[in-house]
């Protein structure tokens, strides 16, 4: 058996619109990429929807849009995909580092709070593997020390704590690359409940201008084609049964699994398995364990296999040679992925639930 770690899925629904797209003569963004704004934004229960390149562009515009720029700091978690952190290096504010809660992956309000300095501007928790980071008490120290709440959403469509979605905390910016629960092919969304930073942000998107060649802020080419906008629409409509079916597939891992640390969703929150990630117990090998499972066909990948803060670029920039994260270092060497895509088939869930128990 061959089982990926992810399979994205585009159907004939898919297909279709893009032709339709294409045919309509719309070759950049248009009424499509307003009407997939409006969409997302209402599925999260969010004001705005400002769609983006991608991902790493709707961070990096989140962050102009509020300001952020050289002398301010914006604190994050290290065990984070690397664009967590370069979108605040783009402006030339300073990512400062908050080790991670154990049992949630997710960066520690007192750890971040503790990080706090008089040049901090914002917090960015991450709602990793697609489990909401613990958005009221993030929310209650932004509010406390007047600081800019924002939520790296990448991996956490539809992710919610209770019958709230993330994206409706701070300034949230999401991701449409393939492997995410839905695809634009490649494609981003910054959601925001706020007026102003939506303006600002459409802006940003588009050359700094709100009125054509008149140029307010120093904004860049961020934009959506409508043709990845009428693939996210479709997406967007199969998204819910996605979830579901990921739900479903975490749920019996949760079960099945016997040697592993499974993965722990809080009371209430709604995790959305962009990644079903388990620990290895301390003292086991994880890269063995890793080893062993791509060779029986099972496609584990170790998400991510350094943390931020200790990648080369980081230690050649100064000051963060001596930190100390001991959650997020111990975990990093700890944790891997198994695959939970929507179509995995029974038969498929029992041959990983097999191996991984046979494994370590
Ligand atoms: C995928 C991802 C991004 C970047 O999104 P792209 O669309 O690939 O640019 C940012 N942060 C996290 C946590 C991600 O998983």
């Amino acid at each position: 058996m061959q089982i990926p770690i992810a399979k994205p899925f585009i159907g004939e629904e898919e297909k279709q619109a893009v032709v339709q797209v294409l045919s309509s003569g719309q070759l950049t963004s248009g009424p499509k990429v307003v009407e997939f704004e409006k969409a997302f934004a209402a599925y999260h229960g969010a004001k705005h929807g400002v769609a983006t390149s991608n991902g790493t562009t709707a961070l990096m515009a989140a962050m102009m849009a509020h300001g952020i720029g050289p002398g301010d700091e914006v604190i994050i978690p290290s065990f984070s995909f690397f664009a967590t952190a370069s979108c605040i290096l783009s402006t030339g504010a300073r990512p400062v580092f908050a080790d991670i809660d154990a049992d949630t992956f997710c960066m520690s309000p007192e750890a971040a709070e503790a990080a706090i300095t008089p040049k901090t501007k914002a917090i960015m928790p991450v709602h990793l593997y697609g489990l909401p980071a613990n958005m009221p008490a993030f929310e209650a120290i932004c509010q406390k020390h007047g600081l800019i709440l924002l939520e790296d959403s990448a991996q956490a469509h539809g992710a919610a704590i209770g019958d709230r979605h993330v994206g409706t905390w701070g300034t949230a910016s999401f991701s449409f690359y393939p492997t995410k629960n839905m695809t634009t092919t490649e494609g981003g969304m910054v959601l925001t409940n706020d007026d102003e930073i939506a303006r600002h942000l459409r802006m940003i998107r588009a050359q700094g201008m709100n009125t054509q060649y008149y140029h307010e802020v120093v904004g860049y080419n961020y934009r959506l084609t409508d043709m990845a906008a009428a693939i996210g629409m479709v997406q967007l409509g199969r998204l819910p049964e996605w979830t579901k079916a990921r739900i479903s597939n975490g749920d019996y891992y949760n079960q099945k699994l016997e040697s592993v640390v499974t993965p722990t969703v809080p009371e209430g929150y709604k995790h959305v398995y962009h990644q079903y990630t388990v620990r290895v117990p301390d003292g086991v090998d994880r890269d063995a364990v890793a080893k062993r499972l791509n060779e029986k066909g099972i496609g584990v990948r170790v998400y991510y296999p350094i943390p931020i803060h200790q990648q080369p670029v980081f230690q050649n920039m100064g000051g963060y040679e001596n930190l100390d994260l001991p959650v997020t270092e111990k975990l990093t060497k700890q944790v891997f992925s198994l695959p939970v895509f929507p179509s995995l088939t029974a038969e498929e869930r029992d041959y990983v639930v097999q191996e991984v128990n046979a494994a370590c």
